[in-house]
């Protein structure tokens, strides 16, 4: 089995696309994106069609789509990045964040729409979202979670209770109690959309340079030379300065100077299997494409891929010492193996299935866990990400929002609660490492507490269960 070269989605494509130039030396620009995944391309993807004179530029570390864009289980999916709770302490309370939330949903459409518009052919299907609870623990957190939804007005188009043969209709997990199933989310494969919108972008005017990591971002606002503003972003090539500087580098922000703990790096491993035969797929049923996951603490998301495979992620090891990221995308054994034991256990008839790749990446995770999109007009300096896992439809509400901000256009996108929202700072090391562990140490334990089993005192242990992770989504502010 191979484990890293990024990603299987890359392999699929072929490999690694052929690198685009380095920055050729000092530049200057209008607007100067830091970071290639879909955050700052989808913002250089709308900014150039609001701005078709703008001298627009994406430095890229590595190669457009190498972060988490090119490596994620390829869920367009709507859910909020963040606590409906702290977004509505903004000041338009409950209704900016149900607005969010609409955005959101009509954002799944905007990804296929442009796909469309130009020929990025990723595998979109909109199939839906399905979660499924495979034990009375799992069920009674299901349908609390969809009281919460009703009471924030979401009705059957947006949520939808499935009893446990109408889940298994749709995809035959074994042991389904339920699920809920939410129409507002696609299928994709990730890596064939960074890759199409990158070609997008250049076709819109703008440049992107690879294998070239900004080392510093920096305002350089009243500076005559900056011609009265601006910023800068510093590379070993040269210096690139603009009106705004945007820094789109999601869980790598850590590794910028001044940023440090601004977005911890969540690990998330995927593994994906040979193509199932025919037979598989019969038992398996999984017609309608839906993106799946569970309900358990430690939660896993998965996908059936346009080559018949099946596509499954989880936290694995969650955090490495002093945020640093993981090598080209290679994960741990024990990974691996969890990850392929919640996939048997799943998917009885895909038990003699090998699995061919596995690989991980990170995300970005906000103390708070809320996500933003913030623009400075006096220092030119803006950044978006922080969607918690949920940022393949968030990063395109997030690109054409940041477009709107930078182009000085009111919009009802620059009023949305995530606008200008400011998370704490992460705590210092070692209380981050010792944090994040202990608190996916907890829900480990609080899933296998709610297990369901035949022992005596069964009952006893699963409310155990349930309250280590109650307990856990407090103390981390986790929004569930
Ligand atoms: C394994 C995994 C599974 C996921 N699954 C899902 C999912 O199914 N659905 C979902 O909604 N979300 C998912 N996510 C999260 C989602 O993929 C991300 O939130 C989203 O892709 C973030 O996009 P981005 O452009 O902000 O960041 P990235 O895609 O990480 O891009 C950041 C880019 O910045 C570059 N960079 C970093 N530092 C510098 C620097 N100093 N100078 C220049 N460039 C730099 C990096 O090389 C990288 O290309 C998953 C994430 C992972 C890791």
């Amino acid at each position: 089995m191979r484990n890293g070269e990024v990603s299987y989605w890359w392999r699929a494509l072929g490999g690694f696309p052929a690198r685009r130039a380095s920055l050729p030396g000092p530049a200057e620009a209008d607007v100067c994106i830091v970071g290639g995944g879909y955050t700052g391309l989808w913002t250089a993807y709308y900014l150039a069609g609001l701005r078709p004179q703008a001298r627009i530029v994406v430095l890229e570390a590595a190669f457009a789509g190498y972060g988490a864009s090119g490596r994620n289980g390829g869920w367009v999916t709507s859910e909020l990045p963040g606590s409906r709770a702290v977004y509505a302490r903004g000041p338009r309370g409950a209704a900016g964040v149900r607005d969010l939330e609409a955005e959101l949903r009509s954002t799944v459409n905007e990804v296929g729409r442009v796909c469309e518009t130009e020929s990025i052919d990723c595998d979109f299907i909109r199939g839906g979202r399905l979660s499924v609870a495979t034990s009375p623990a799992q069920l009674a957190r299901l349908r609390a979670g969809l009281a919460h939804q009703r009471a924030w007005g979401d009705g059957d188009d947006v949520y939808s209770f499935l009893s446990g043969d109408e889940t298994r209709e749709r995809i035959n997990v074994a042991g389904a109690l339920g699920g809920l199933y939410a129409p507002d989310s696609a299928r994709i494969q990730p890596a064939a959309l960074a890759a199409g919108l990158a070609a997008a972008v250049e076709r819109r005017g703008v440049t992107i340079y690879e294998a070239t990591p900004v080392t510093e971002i920096l305002p350089v606002s009243g500076s005559a030379e900056a011609g009265g503003a601006g910023a800068v972003a510093r590379t070993v090539f040269g210096d690139v300065r603009a009106r705004s500087v945007l820094r789109c580098t999601e869980g790598f922000t850590a590794g910028l100077p001044g940023s440090r703990r601004a977005l911890l790096p969540m690990n998330s491993s995927m593994v994906v299997t040979e193509p199932l035969p025919a037979t598989a797929w019969k038992q398996i049923g999984w017609d309608g494409f839906e993106t799946l996951s569970d309900e358990a603490h430690a939660y896993v998301y998965a996908q059936r891929t346009a080559d018949g495979r099946i596509a499954i992620g989880g936290r694995g090891v969650p955090y490495r010492f002093g945020s640093a990221v993981d090598q080209l995308g290679v994960t741990q054994p024990s990974t691996i193996a969890a990850l392929a034991g919640v996939l048997r256990r799943m998917f009885p008839a895909a038990g003699d299935v090998g699995l061919e790749h596995a690989w991980c990446g990170v995300l970005g995770v906000p103390r708070d866990w809320c996500a933003s999109v913030t623009y400075d007009p006096p220092s030119g300096l803006g950044w978006a990400g922080g969607y918690t896992g949920h940022g393949v439809a968030a990063a395109n509400l997030a690109g054409r929002t940041l477009a709107d901000l930078v182009a000085g256009e009111s919009s009802p996108l620059t009023s949305l609660p995530w606008v200008g929202h400011r998370s704490r700072a992460w705590e210092p090391e070692p209380a981050r490492w010792t944090g994040v562990h202990g608190l996916y140490a907890l829900y480990r334990l609080a899933d296998r507490l709610e297990a369901p089993s035949a022992d005596r005192g069964g009952q006893a242990r699963v409310m155990l269960g349930e309250a280590l992770g109650r307990a856990g989504d407090l103390v981390s502010g986790i929004p569930h």
